[in-house]
């Protein structure tokens, strides 16, 4: 019934057979999806889902929705990027309609872009919502903001992942400004190269970084540390993907907004 009446207050236009769907599912609390993603979720025949879109946005889905796990954790993958996009496929020409679910925004480190392309490829009509990006999500529920005009005139998301040969080729230099916020998506594993090349291009060992795990899900764990500490602490604290790395003058703000912090609920 609700949904019923969002459909007609949103003027979405129907999910037609055939079509996909790429939706932002947000980092992971259920709260924090769009009106958008939950009424196209609720008109979904296939869910394509990864490792990210938590179980509580899942439990949003209709029961009779097919529901196809593309997994990918970090060197694990259920399916390769060309399977998922095989499916995708495959499912749209059959005349479903298919709802491909991605943690966070699609277009923020998940390949979403690469997705629509091959949709476009295979002239597939699709369309392209997006979702809270974790980063927005982790920084909200870990009691900081990402600007702030005394601390953070800018930030910037940056992939810690390293290509197939190991390289993180990244523009440290730019990266090291002062008063910025960095954001490492998929960065544990290259923490210390991290911490080794800012350092090196002049930023403080004493800038606070905060590392939140599993950010906005009951899970949620929020470490802070500083920046020579940062491999070490993701030792000591034995954090596991995913984990968002934020570095920044900002996460000194986090002990002074908890307590007004409405999601801290979830801390
Ligand atoms: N499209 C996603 C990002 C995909 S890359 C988005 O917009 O958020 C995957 C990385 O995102 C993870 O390695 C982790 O660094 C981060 N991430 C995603 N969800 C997270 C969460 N709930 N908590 C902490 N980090 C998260």
């Amino acid at each position: 019934m609700f949904i019923q009446a969002l459909k007609e207050q949103l003027g979405e236009a129907p999910l037609s057979p055939g079509e996909v769907a790429i939706v932002g599912a947000g980092p992971g609390d259920p709260g924090l999806l769009t009106l958008r993603a939950l009424c196209l979720l609720n008109q979904a025949d296939c869910l394509v889902y990864d490792r990210l879109v938590s179980p509580d946005v899942m439990a949003l889905a209709p029961q009779a929705a097919q529901r196809f796990y593309v997994g990918k954790a970090s060197r694990c993958h259920a399916l390769t990027q060309d399977e998922t996009n095989q499916l995708l496929v495959r499912l749209a020409v059959t005349g479903k309609r298919v709802v491909r679910l991605k943690g966070g925004d699609p277009f923020i480190f998940g390949r979403g872009g690469e997705e629509a392309e091959m949709l476009v490829d295979n002239g597939i009509p699709f369309r392209v919502v997006p979702g809270i990006t974790s980063a927005q999500g982790c920084s909200a529920y870990a009691g900081f903001p990402l600007t702030h005009r005394d601390y953070a005139q800018g930030v910037t998301f940056v992939t810690g992942h390293a290509r197939a040969d190991g390289s993180l080729n990244l523009d440290w230099p730019a990266l090291a400004s002062r008063r910025h916020t960095l954001v490492f998506y998929m960065g544990l594993t290259n923490a210390e190269l991290i911490r080794r090349e800012l350092l090196a291009n002049g930023v403080p060992s004493r800038l606070p970084v905060a590392l939140i795990e599993r950010g906005t899900t009951p899970q949620q764990r929020r470490v802070i540390t500083t920046l020579d500490r940062l491999p070490d602490t993701i030792r000591d604290e034995s954090l596991t993907p995913p984990t968002l790395i934020v570095v920044g003058e900002v996460v000194s703000l986090a002990a002074r907004l908890d307590a007004g912090c409405l999601a801290e609920a979830v801390a």
